[in-house]
């Protein structure tokens, strides 16, 4: 089974979500995704953009989701 939580970098952070993605393992950039945190953001994929620092309430989320699917 595929891990339940993606990462999605938009707006200097990068947040989590659940959201069926389009194609491939990411958000394209421009992809409005709602995240675990309950923002809607706009997606940036790109390489500085997975740099960004990680929004704790989506980590938060993320842990409970990943240890409940086990
Ligand atoms: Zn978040």
């Amino acid at each position: 089974m595929p891990h339940p939580v993606a990462w999605v970098p938009a707006e200097q952070v990068r947040h989590a979500s659940t959201a069926a993605k389009s194609k491939g393992s990411d958000y394209p950039t421009g992809t409005e995704v709602k995240t675990l945190c309950g923002l809607n953001v706009i997606a940036v994929n790109s390489d500085v953009a997975w740099l960004w620092p990680t929004c704790a309430n989506c980590y938060t989320a993320a842990r409970e989701k990943t240890n409940s699917a086990r």
